[in-house]
C-alpha cells in the first residue's frame, strides 16, 4: 500500500465521524468524503457534473453498473468474473488472437440489438495486461445508441486514462490495484446517465448505494489514487524491465510464450504459458523460490481452472492451463527479475519429462 493512504487511513481511523450525522465529527467526515470523492473523480477524468458513487469493490461498481443502467448488455469475451457473473443472458463480443476486442464483431451486434444497450469493454485486461480500444468501442457505442461501460480497474494508475477525453459513460475502479486498500472502490457515472440502487435502504451516496460510508478505506483510495496519477512515469519504467524479463525467458525456452505480447499492454503484466507444465506447478515452484505469481486471474486465487481469456484469444486448453500471471510491483527491481528468471527456467525440463 501507498505510504499516503496509510496515513490518510490512520487519520481517518482516528477521527471516526459518520458523514450522515449532524454534529460536529459528522459534519468533519462529510467534509472528508466530499474532498476523497472530489480527488477520486479528478483522476479519473469525470466530467463535470457526472456523479462518484463509493462502492465495496470493483466487484459490486460493474454489478451497479451492469444491472442498474436496466439495459441489453453486450460484453465482450475477456471481462473480469465480476462482469461475466452481473448479467447471464449478456451477448459476447469476441477478440482477436492478440486479446483486442473485434470492433467489427462489436458493430455488428450492435446492429442487432433492438433494445437499448449497454457495452461492457474492460480497460485493460487482468490476465494479459492487453489495452482495449475503449476510445473506438464508445463510438461505435454511441452511434448505435448505446450507453458504454468500462472496467479500468487495472488500467488507473498504471496507464494515462480519462473518462471525459475517452467518451465514456460509466467506468468502475478499484482502490487495491492502485496502492490503495481493499475493500473500497468507485463507479463513475457521466452527467444524465440513470442508474437503479443494487443495493437500496439509507439513502447514503444519493440513494445509490446504501450503507454508512467506509469513510477510511475511501480516504485512503483518494490518498492513493491521487499519488497513482501524479507517478505514472513509475510504471511506466516497468515496461522495460517487463520486456527484458519475457526476452530472457523465450530464449531459454523457446516452447513458451507470451499471450498478447504483440499488443499493447499495461507495463507490469506479462501472461507466460509453458506448454506441459501445469501453472499450479509452476506457481508453488516459484513461491518456494520466493517469487509470487498466480495461475490465471490472481482475483480469484486458490481457484484452478483454465483461463476463459486465454480460450477466447483461441489458444489450445492445454496452453490456457499452462499459463501464469506475472505483476510487476511498482518498486520491483531488476534483481527480483533475475530471482524469477532463475526459478523459472529448470522448470523447463520438468514440462518436457512430463511431455515424455
Ligand atoms: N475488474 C478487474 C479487471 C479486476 O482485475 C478485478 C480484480 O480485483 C475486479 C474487477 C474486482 O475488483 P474487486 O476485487 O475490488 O472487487
Amino acid at each position: 500500500m501507498r505510504d499516503a493512504a496509510r496515513a490518510a487511513i490512520g487519520e481517518a481511523l482516528a477521527a471516526c465521524g459518520n458523514p450522515s450525522s449532524v454534529h460536529r465529527a459528522g459534519r468533519a467526515a462529510r467534509a472528508l468524503l466530499a474532498a476523497s470523492r472530489a480527488a477520486v473523480a479528478e483522476a479519473v477524468g469525470l466530467p463535470p457534473g457526472g456523479e462518484l458513487t463509493f462502492t465495496s469493490g470493483g466487484t459490486e461498481a460493474n454489478l451497479l453498473a451492469l444491472r442498474g443502467a436496466g439495459r441489453r448488455v453486450l460484453r465482450s469475451a475477456i471481462e473480469h468474473d465480476s462482469v461475466r457473473a452481473a448479467v447471464a443472458d449478456a451477448t459476447i463480443v469476441p477478440v482477436g488472437p492478440d486479446g483486442r476486442v473485434d470492433l467489427q464483431a462489436l458493430e455488428t451486434l450492435l446492429a442487432a440489438t433492438g433494445a437499448p444497450a449497454l457495452v461492457s469493454v474492460m480497460a485493460a485486461n487482468n490476465e494479459t495486461g492487453v489495452l482495449q480500444p475503449i476510445r473506438d468501442v464508445a463510438r461505435l457505442a454511441h452511434a448505435a445508441g448505446a450507453l458504454v461501460h468500462c472496467d479500468a480497474v487495472q488500467a488507473v494508475g498504471k496507464v494515462p486514462f480519462d473518462m471525459a477525453a475517452l467518451g465514456l459513460d460509466l467506468v468502475s475502479l478499484s482502490a487495491h490495484k492502485l496502492g490503495g486498500p481493499q475493500g473500497v472502490a468507485a463507479l463513475a457515472v457521466a452527467p444524465g446517465v440513470a442508474l437503479a440502487a443494487q443495493q437500496p435502504g439509507g439513502g447514503q451516496e444519493r440513494g445509490l448505494r446504501a450503507g454508512t460510508e467506509n469513510l477510511p478505506g475511501i480516504a485512503g483510495f483518494a490518498a492513493a489514487i491521487t499519488a497513482a496519477v501524479a507517478e505514472l512515469a513509475t510504471y511506466a519504467r516497468l515496461a522495460a524491465l517487463r520486456d527484458e524479463m519475457e526476452a530472457r525467458l523465450l530464449e531459454a525456452v523457446p516452447q513458451a510464450l507470451v499471450a498478447g505480447q504483440g499488443a499493447a499492454r499495461l507495463p507490469n503484466t506479462s501472461c507466460v504459458a509453458l506448454p506441459g507444465l501445469p501453472a499450479e506447478t509452476q506457481v508453488i515452484a516459484l513461491d518456494l523460490a520466493g517469487v509470487g505469481v498466480s495461475a490465471g486471474s490472481a482475483c480469484s486465487s486458490g481457484k484452478v481452472r483454465p483461463s476463459h481469456v486465454l480460450e477466447a484469444m483461441g489458444y489450445p486448453a492445454a496452453i490456457a492451463r499452462s499459463s501464469i500471471r506475472i505483476s510487476l510491483g511498482r518498486n520491483t527491481i531488476a534483481a527480483e527479475i533475475d530471482r524469477l528468471v532463475a526459478a523459472w527456467i529448470p522448470l523447463a525440463a520438468r514440462a518436457k519429462r512430463s511431455a515424455a
